[in-house]
């Protein structure tokens, strides 16, 4: 009597293994076949950098449409479906939420994680000493804490482009030339633009940066800035009124002349703190998206326009 059921559960567990084994080789299959389907990025720079690599030679998508605001990026279920697919997906952990929650979905085999590469050391703490946000309310964005936004210093940034690189490379070693050639390329780019940002931004006025969203650590990191952010890391953080004041404060005393606003943002609380200050408002742009208003058509076009807007907004000589 007690021998039927194991029965069923062993000719069940036949049926269950013989699926798997069909499934790995199918899988397997298609891992293996490199060549097919698209790299979905999950924002702007993660595609601009994967563009400039591959060289238009493999289809790249990404998950963030121009003109939205990545942070609170949402899935629909053919994005999940898309990357499920994909040949390589690439995305940073702790900055989307929704797109660190797909993964779930998708083979470890066809993810690349560029945090590591990225160097995301600034915490959120450190950023917001001076805004309105607090740790508690900040710690409900579920970025882990760390500043996401790698891209505005195009020294993370190369570091970030040769890790998609050196990835691409590896997946598909028919074509690892052509991606390591390009990938000298684009960093050699960022180069020359980090060269222009130095000496551009070498002896300002003043260096107190006063931004929207707490979008430039790393930039002011690297080229000796301060900056306080009007919201959080994440734009969607609203400041309180006490935030607001400590800000204006901070205007007033340093002789900020310019609030920098951004694209995807409204400019609300920008326009809130120059109105109250008599501080100009300029478009200092995070680059998290490019869409007709930007000031450039890509990456470096749009740092550019941000270095001029820099050197006038902190009196840079
Ligand atoms: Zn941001």
């Amino acid at each position: 009597m007690p021998s039927a059921p194991p029965r069923r559960v062993l000719t069940a567990l036949v049926a269950a293994t013989a699926l798997v084994l069909t499934a790995a080789a199918c899988s397997s299959g298609s891992g293996a076949d490199t060549s097919q389907g698209a790299v979905v990025t999950s924002f702007y720079p993660l595609q601009f950098a994967t563009q400039q690599i591959t060289g238009g030679t493999v289809p790249v998508t990404v998950l963030t449409k121009p003109g939205a605001e990545p942070h609170d990026l949402e899935l629909a279920p053919q994005d999940i479906a898309t990357m499920t697919k994909a040949r390589l997906v690439v995305y940073s952990d702790g900055f989307q939420p929704a797109v660190d929650e797909a993964m779930a979905e998708v083979q470890p085999s066809s993810v690349l994680d560029v945090a590591d590469a990225a160097r995301l050391t600034l915490t959120a703490a450190e950023e917001e000493g001076h805004a309105g946000e607090s740790a508690a309310q900040h710690g409900a964005h579920d970025h882990s804490g760390n500043d996401p936004h790698f891209w505005l210093d195009p020294q993370r940034y190369a570091d970030v482009a040769k890790a998609i690189g050196a990835r691409l490379a590896e997946d598909d070693p028919a074509h690892a030339a052509a991606y390591d050639r390009n990938t000298a390329a684009f960093v050699a780019k960022l180069t020359t633009l980090d060269g222009e940002l130095r000496t551009g931004l070498a002896s300002c006025r003043s260096k107190v940066l006063v931004t929207s969203h707490a979008a430039f650590g790393y930039l002011a990191q690297r080229y000796g800035l301060e900056q306080h952010g009007i919201t959080g890391i994440s734009p969607e953080a609203e400041p309180s009124a006490a935030g607001l004041q400590q800000i204006a404060d901070l205007v007033r005393k340093e002789g900020v002349t310019t609030i920098f606003q951004e694209t995807l943002v409204e400019a609300h609380f920008a326009e809130t703190v120059a109105g109250s200050t008599g501080a100009q408002v300029a478009t200092l742009d995070p680059l998290e998206g490019i869409t007709s208003s930007s000031a450039g058509t890509d990456y470096f076009e749009v740092m550019r326009s941000n270095l001029s807007a820099l050197q006038k907004g902190l009196g840079c000589s």
